[in-house]
């Protein structure tokens, strides 16, 4: 068995965190996750969703995932709260190997997930009262203690005494404090937020983002929050971590990445969050993400990369530290 110790930041990479921090809550260790194409006329191919991932989360604290569509984020989402067995590496909840959700167990309850479309998440048969109390059943709480804990955290995201409406009753914006009250009523230590408002008006993004930050005020979850939007992952988190095509490329302190990113991708998506500034050090990213089925050689970023060398194209990158919390992938670095 794994141990905390084995999974020291020796152990994963350049994941080094200072000794002086608590202990991580969430550590993923390099973990992989395959999937496999299924056809009767082609060959069965592999498909790398997640590779060689390390990180790791300390209680309380907000860490942001970013990358395009496409780059495994949400798969390392729902690697990181059980819903997937890793294919290679290990995922450990404070020391422990973290067991499938869904498994009756010491973790249940304590990593909640948040996604991008609620609607889909709530029962349109059931009040959402019933829908924000139903993780509760697994705890073995009574009806009508889980009934009135369902209307006091309904009251806490600003829907107090709408407790027997049913989910089409709500708006969007209302709809996702449904689903941030029912992912806090296990008082979970980790919630994966995975796009929470890519679907929402800018007026009511703002809005949940900052009811995201009161809740955790008031009840201190640490937050995995997947975006590709690099402004408002900037917003949330302190720490941030980059992904491209399954792989992480940068990670820092949001400072670092803001004000000192060494990667052309990071580069890039800071390049495409609106400002209005003309006088952009950098360009927003150009083409495509690659197909993952056949990623490019080397550096997968290189076919899209302005600085492209010759050893790029060979060679994947190794990670080089630039700070003792910064670290990158890039040969330029
Ligand atoms: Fe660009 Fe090369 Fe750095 Fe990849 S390793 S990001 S291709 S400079």
């Amino acid at each position: 068995m794994l141990t905390i110790s084995d999974a020291s930041p020796k152990h994963i990479g350049q994941s080094t965190h200072p000794h002086d921090q608590p202990a991580p809550l969430l550590q993923l260790v390099h973990v992989s996750q395959k999937f496999f194409t299924q056809s009767l006329w082609r060959k069965r191919k592999t498909l790398l969703a997640v590779n060689d991932v390390s990180m790791f989360i300390t209680h309380g604290e907000t860490v942001g995932l970013v990358g395009e569509s496409g780059c495994g984020k949400s798969t390392l989402g729902r690697l990181a709260c059980g819903l997937l067995q890793p294919s290679e590496g290990h995922i450990l909840l404070d020391g422990r190997p973290l067991p499938p959700a869904g498994a009756h167990s010491w973790a249940t309850g304590r990593i909640q997930m948040i996604f991008q479309d609620p609607i889909s998440s709530l029962n349109p048969r059931l009040r959402v009262r019933s829908s924000i109390a139903e993780p509760l059943a697994a705890k073995h709480i009574g009806r009508v203690e889980r009934n009135n804990m369902a209307d006091a955290i309904l009251g806490e995201v600003g829907l107090d005494g709408l407790g027997s409406r049913y989910p089409h009753e709500f708006s969007g914006g209302q709809r996702q404090r449904i689903a941030i009250a029912r992912a806090l009523i296990t008082r979970p230590d980790l919630v994966i937020c995975d796009e929470p408002v890519s679907a929402l008006d800018a007026s009511i993004q703002a809005q949940t983002l900052n009811l995201l930050r009161t809740v955790q005020e008031r009840f201190g979850p640490a937050y995995l929050f997947i975006s590709h939007d690099l402004a408002v992952v900037g917003f949330m988190c302190k720490r941030i971590v980059v992904m491209y095509l399954g792989s992480i490329v940068e990670e820092g302190s949001t400072e670092q990445i803001f004000t000192a990113s060494a990667h052309p991708y990071t580069q890039a998506l800071l390049a495409a969050i609106p400002s209005g500034d003309e006088t952009k050090k950098y360009a927003p990213p150009e083409g495509e993400l690659p197909n993952p089925l056949s990623p490019p050689t080397g550096c997968h970023f290189h076919p899209r990369c302005p600085h492209a060398l010759a050893i790029c194209r060979r060679e994947p990158p190794t990670w080089k530290a630039l700070a003792p919390d910064h670290s990158v992938r890039c040969w330029l670095a």
